[in-house]
């Protein structure tokens, strides 16, 4: 029997108005990632676009794209390599920042994570305005990785940030999403 076509992964987020600050409706996957069945479709279904291409590792984004990252790269019987908030990891890194709503917030990779010309799958939860995306896919590529694609669980298209992915020449691949915000 098939798991994947009884599951709708919709279903699994829970959506938690005003938070963290009034006006947002936050997509929570926690509830995602405790259903058994539920978590299996989503890494699946994340990696199956992927499966029959060469895939050196996968980056995560801190810290939700690490729960996934790591297990589309078990999938994809693959490395992992984690891109960080800045100051977080222990060996040489470059940073890249980004534009918040209110603010600038920086991610940090390890500068030998990736050997040059090596193909990478971005991974994160969610896409919105595709900044922290686009920050990743910048980093990775000034340490001279070749970004293959990337794949979030959640998109929230109104927000842009397929399509601004799109415009850097990276294939966004989404399972989900919430139309309106
Ligand atoms: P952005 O840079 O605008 O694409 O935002 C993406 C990052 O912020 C991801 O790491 C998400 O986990 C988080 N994020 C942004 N908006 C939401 C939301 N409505 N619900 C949950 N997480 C969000």
């Amino acid at each position: 029997m098939s798991v994947t076509a009884d599951i709708d992964l919709k279903d699994l987020v829970r959506t938690i108005p005003d938070y963290p600050k009034p006006g947002i409706m936050f997509r929570d996957i926690t509830t995602l990632l405790r259903h058994a069945n539920g978590f299996r479709v989503c890494v699946e279904q994340l990696a199956r676009p992927f499966a029959d291409r060469r895939v050196q590792a996968v980056a995560g984004i801190e810290a939700r794209g690490f729960i996934l990252g790591g297990a589309v790269a078990d999938r994809l019987r693959c490395g992992f390599v984690p891109i960080r908030k800045k100051g977080k990891l222990p060996g040489k890194a470059i940073g890249q920042d980004y534009e918040l709503e209110y603010g600038i917030d920086v991610i940090e990779i390890h500068e030998d994570a990736i050997g040059a010309g090596d193909p990478v799958l971005l991974v994160d939860d969610l896409i919105a305005t595709g900044g922290t995306a686009e920050a990743a896919v910048k980093l990775l590529r000034r340490i001279n990785a070749d970004v293959v694609g990337a794949a979030f669980v959640i998109d929230l298209p109104d927000l842009g940030g397929a399509a601004r992915l799109a415009k850097l020449g990276v294939e966004c691949h989404t399972l989900i999403s919430f139309e309106g915000d």
